[in-house]
């Protein structure tokens, strides 16, 4: 079970895809970002204008793809869903942008990792919704510039600090995502698992958002498969007795930490005297990407209060000790 990753089953995506709340209304929490998102959606809709580009910033999990389509929604408009890595023409882009009806939404997920090319490409089609295509080949070759119905751009990133600064100057609205409480995660739950047709009770809901690293998707995905346990070992509904054994089976930890999360504490633990160690060297003795762990893990390790970002590197706090049961100073074996 691996609910941070983004490589689903088709069945799983359809199931994801039945949880994904349509409106602003099915949506719960970011009350903040929601608030502003439906003045400024309002007002657009008031003047029949396009929405000004939209950037969304958070860990992966959180929203960033829900909110684009329900913005697509709340301006009645269309949505056209590219990422940055998939775009590595600007004919692709080009393609993309002379489809867009008016008003429509185009999203590009991990807008980050757009080529230089591609990127450049779009800082026009933004600005003026004007774009330059290239026609014909060989000695007729020459480009024209054609107008693009106006359109919105989202842009969804997990890391805003790759993005370039002129790219970043083009979107009007940015919003930051934040991890979810316990309390919102379990409305999460309970209104998925009624889409899913799963009793639940409510001790159960909080046991399993508690332990859903503050990220809706985790959620979703241990609903499931607790929902597994409970047709297979149970009486098919979901109570507290269930979602603890099935968490339990699922290995998932008290603080929803998964085993990423505490083979990054335990090896800073114990090959770094609990740090500051550098981002590349504890990158690399858990192999897994720099990137990876700033974008991924580090965020809620931080938000948490298990890991502290120093000028030096980073170090685990007390709290991690305690949550592995060790006491600092002493030395484990290995
Ligand atoms: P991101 O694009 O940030 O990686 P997604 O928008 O794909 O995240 O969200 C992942 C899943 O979590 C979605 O399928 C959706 O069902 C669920 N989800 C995310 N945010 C919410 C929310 N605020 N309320 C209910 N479900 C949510």
């Amino acid at each position: 079970l691996d609910p941070t990753s983004d490589h689903f089953s088709p069945e799983e995506l359809d199931v994801e895809k039945k949880l994904r709340p349509l409106s602003f209304d099915d949506f719960t929490g970011q009350d903040q970002v929601l608030e502003n998102l439906q003045v400024f959606v309002q007002a657009a809709n008031l003047r029949s204008e396009a929405l000004d580009h939209t950037l969304f910033h958070g860990p992966p999990g959180l929203g960033k793809t829900t909110l684009a389509n329900i913005l697509a929604n709340e301006l009645n408009v269309g949505i056209k869903v590219t990422s940055g890595p998939v775009l590595d023409k600007p004919g692709d882009l080009a393609g993309l942008l002379t489809n867009l009806d008016e008003r429509d939404v185009l999203f590009i997920d991990e807008i980050h990792r757009l080529s230089p090319i591609v990127e450049e490409y779009l800082y026009s089609a933004m600005e003026d919704f004007k774009i330059d295509i290239m026609i014909e080949s060989g000695p007729n070759a020459r480009t024209v510039q054609i107008n693009l119905n106006p359109f919105t751009l989202v842009g969804a990133t997990t890391r805003s600090g790759l993005l370039t600064s002129p790219m970043r100057a083009r979107f009007g609205i940015q919003s930051r995502l934040q991890y979810y409480n316990t309390e919102l995660l379990a409305t999460i739950i309970e209104r998925s698992a009624s889409i899913l047709n799963v009793p639940i009770s409510m001790e159960a809901s909080i046991e399993i958002a508690g332990r859903s690293r503050g990220t809706p998707r985790i959620a979703n995905a241990l609903l499931r498969r607790v929902r597994d346990f409970a047709q297979i070992k149970g009486n098919g509904s979901i109570d507290i007795k269930i979602a603890k054994f099935a968490l339990q089976a699922l290995n998932v930890d008290a603080h929803g930490l998964d085993e990423m999360d505490n083979k990054i504490l335990t090896t800073i633990i114990d090959k770094f005297k609990g740090g500051p160690v550098g981002i590349t060297t504890l990158a690399t003795a858990v192999s897994e990407s720099a990137e990876t762990i700033e974008e991924v893990y580090e965020p809620f390790l931080i938000q948490q209060g298990f890991i502290m970002r120093t000028p030096r590197g980073r170090e685990v706090t007390e709290l991690a000790y305690k949550h592995l049961g060790r006491i600092k100073g002493s030395v484990q074996g290995g």
